[in-house]
C-alpha cells in the first residue's frame, strides 16, 4: 500500500495535465492507467493518430490533384496503407512515451491497472490498495451507438472511431452513421484515399451546433470532394453480412426508405461517459440525467474528497477542455483560485479546409436578441491562401454593435485551426474588432483575413 496526496483515475489529456501539475505544486502524485500506455482516447485513439492519418491523406489529395498545377511531375501516388498505419502508430509511441517520460521527471507514480475507488480516499488496482486525500477521475467517454436502430458494433466490418483508425484495408464503400466531428474527418481520410464515403446525418444540415453559415459551405465543399451527404435521415437497421453491411435508412421529409451497402460502416454518433468499473454507485457518487458525473464548479462530486474532470463530466468532449479542467483543479486544490471561460473554448474540424470556432455563433446571437455586426472576409481574397491554392472559405467575426466587442469567431479555411487563437486571445482580453483591425499582421498570412474580417466590422476590408 502506498500513500498519496492525490490519486489521478485515468491517464488522458485530463488526467495526465492534472497529475504533472499537481506534481508542479509539489503534491506527491499517482496516476492510475489500464491501457498498455498513456494519453488516453486522445493520444491513443483519438486526436493524434487521425490527425496522422488526415495528414498523410492530405498529401496523397495534393500530389493527385495539384501538384502537376505546380509543375511537379511525379506518378500517381501509390498508398502502402500497412506502411500509413505503421506512421500512424510511430506517432502515436512517441506521443504515448512523450507522457511516460514527464511522469517520471516529474516523479508521478504510474500505478497500472484498473481502479476502483472502495471507499474515500481509497482505490484499489486488483488486490492493491492505496490511499490518497484527494481522488480525482478522468476515466474519459466510449463511443455511443445508434439509439433505436438494430446493429451490433463488431470493430471488424461495424466500427467505431478506434476500429476505423486501424482497417486493414482501406474499403472501397464506408458508410458513417453521424455527420459529426469524427465522422467527417474520417470519412474524409478514407475519400481521399480512393473509398466511396456516404454520411448519414440525423439533423437537417452536418455538424449541427456550429455556426449555418459555416456548415452550409462545409457541406457544399465536402460533397465537391466527394462525400455523399444525406441528412435528415435516421438510420434504423445495420446487418451484417459475411463481409459487408447493409445500412437501412428513413428520410424524415418524405418518410421514404432506403438501403446502402458498405463494406464498412462507421458509427459515429457521439460519445458517453465513461464509468464502468469506478465503483461509484456504491459509493452514491451523483449522475446527471445523462450518465456523466455531476461536479460543483470546483469539480467536486457529490461525495467529499472525490472529483472528476474531462470527458467524464458535462461540457464539451474535447482535449483541451479535459487539459484545461486538470490544471485547473491542481491548483484549485493547492488554494490557488483559477477560471475557465467555457465560452472561449475553441473548437476544430481537421479537414481541409480546417473549420474553427470560439464564442458564440449567430444564430444564438439572434436567439438571445442581442444586436450585432457582422464582419466577413473570403479566402479568395488573402495572397497567401492563392499561393497555396486553398482559396475556399472566409473568416467571420461576430461583434456587439454598440460596443465593438469581439462576441464570436468562425473560420472555415486553411489554417483555422491555428489562426482562432488569435481570436481566443483577443476575446479573453475583451477586444474590440477595432483592437484585431489595428494590431500589424505579417504578410502573406492566412492571419491577415483575420484582420480584413475585424476591417469589415468597420469602414471595410481592404482587399474585398
Ligand atoms: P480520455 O482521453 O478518454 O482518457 C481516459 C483514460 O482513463 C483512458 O485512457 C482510460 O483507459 C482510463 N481509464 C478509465 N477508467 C479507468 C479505470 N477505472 N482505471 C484506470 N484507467 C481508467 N479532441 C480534441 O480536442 N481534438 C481532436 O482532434 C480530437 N480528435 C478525436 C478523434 C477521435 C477519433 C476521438 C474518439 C476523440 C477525439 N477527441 C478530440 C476527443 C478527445 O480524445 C477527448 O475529449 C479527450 O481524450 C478526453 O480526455 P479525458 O482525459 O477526459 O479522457
Ligand atoms: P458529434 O457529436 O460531433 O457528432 C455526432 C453526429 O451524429 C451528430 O451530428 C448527430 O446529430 C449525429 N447522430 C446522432 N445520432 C444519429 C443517428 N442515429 N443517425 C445519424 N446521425 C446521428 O460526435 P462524434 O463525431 O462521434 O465525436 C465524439 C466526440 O469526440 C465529440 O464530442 C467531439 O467533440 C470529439 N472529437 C473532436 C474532434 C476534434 O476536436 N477535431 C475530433 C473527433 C472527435
Amino acid at each position: 500500500m502506498a500513500s498519496y496526496d492525490i490519486i489521478v483515475i485515468g491517464g488522458g489529456p485530463g488526467g495526465y495535465v492534472c497529475a504533472i501539475r499537481a506534481a508542479q505544486l509539489g503534491f506527491r502524485v499517482a496516476c492510475v492507467e489500464g491501457r498498455e500506455t498513456l494519453g488516453g482516447t486522445c493520444l491513443n485513439v483519438g486526436c493524434i493518430p487521425s490527425k496522422a492519418l488526415l495528414h498523410a491523406s492530405h498529401l496523397v489529395h495534393e500530389a493527385e490533384h495539384n501538384f502537376e498545377k505546380m509543375g511537379i511531375r511525379t506518378s500517381a501516388p501509390k498508398v502502402e496503407w500497412d506502411k500509413m498505419l505503421a506512421y500512424k502508430e510511430d506517432v502515436v509511441g512517441q506521443n504515448t512515451r512523450g507522457i511516460e517520460f514527464l511522469f517520471k521527471k516529474n516523479k508521478i507514480d504510474w500505478l497500472k491497472g484498473w481502479g476502483q475507488v472502495t471507499a474515500p480516499g481509497k482505490v484499489s488496482i486488483g488486490d492493491d490498495l492505496h490511499e490518497a486525500k484527494h481522488i480525482i477521475i478522468a476515466s474519459g467517454s466510449k463511443s455511443a451507438s445508434i439509439p433505436g436502430a438494430e446493429v451490433e458494433i463488431d470493430e471488424k466490418i461495424v466500427v467505431t472511431s478506434t476500429g476505423a483508425l486501424a482497417l486493414p484495408k482501406i474499403p472501397k464503400k464506408m458508410v458513417v452513421v453521424g455527420g459529426g466531428v469524427i465522422g467527417l474527418e474520417l470519412g474524409s481520410v478514407y475519400s481521399r484515399l480512393g473509398t466511396e464515403v456516404t454520411v448519414i446525418e440525423y439533423m437537417d444540415g452536418i455538424v449541427p451546433g456550429a455556426d449555418a453559415e459555416v456548415a452550409k459551405t462545409f457541406r457544399r465543399i465536402l460533397s465537391k470532394q466527394g462525400l455523399e451527404i444525406v441528412t435528415g435521415a435516421a438510420v434504423s437497421k445495420v446487418e451484417t453480412l459475411k463481409t459487408k453491411a447493409k445500412v437501412s435508412y428513413r428520410r424524415r421529409k418524405d418518410d421514404s426508405e432506403h438501403q446502402v451497402d458498405a463494406d464498412i460502416v462507421l458509427v459515429a454518433t457521439g460519445r458517453l461517459p465513461f464509468t464502468e468499473g469506478l465503483g461509484l454507485d456504491k459509493l452514491g457518487v451523483k449522475l446527471t440525467p445523462r450518465g456523466q458525473i455531476a461536479v460543483d464548479g470546483g469539480f467536486r462530486t457529490s461525495v467529499p474528497g472525490i472529483y472528476a474532470i474531462g470527458d467524464v463530466i458535462e461540457g464539451p468532449m474535447l482535449a483541451h477542455k479535459a487539459e484545461d479542467e486538470g490544471g485547473a483543479l491542481a491548483e484549485m486544490i493547492a488554494g490557488q483560485k483559477p477560471h475557465i471561460d467555457y465560452n472561449l473554448i475553441p473548437g476544430v474540424i481537421y479537414t481541409t479546409p480546417e473549420v474553427a470556432s470560439v464564442g458564440a455563433t449567430e444564430q444564438a446571437l439572434k436567439e438571445a436578441g442581442r444586436a450585432y455586426r457582422v464582419g466577413k472576409f473570403p479566402f479568395m481574397g488573402n495572397g497567401r491562401a492563392k499561393a497555396v491554392m486553398q482559396t475556399e472559405g472566409f473568416v467571420k467575426l461576430l461583434v456587439d454593435k454598440t460596443t465593438d466587442r469581439v462576441l464570436g469567431c468562425h473560420i472555415i479555411g486553411p489554417s483555422a485551426g491555428e489562426i482562432i487563437h488569435e481570436i481566443c486571445v483577443a476575446m479573453e482580453f475583451g477586444a474590440s474588432a477595432e483592437d484585431i483591425a489595428r494590431t500589424c499582421h505579417a504578410h502573406p498570412t492566412f492571419s491577415e483575413a483575420v484582420r480584413e474580417a475585424a476591417l469589415a466590422c468597420g469602414d471595410g476590408a481592404i482587399h474585398a
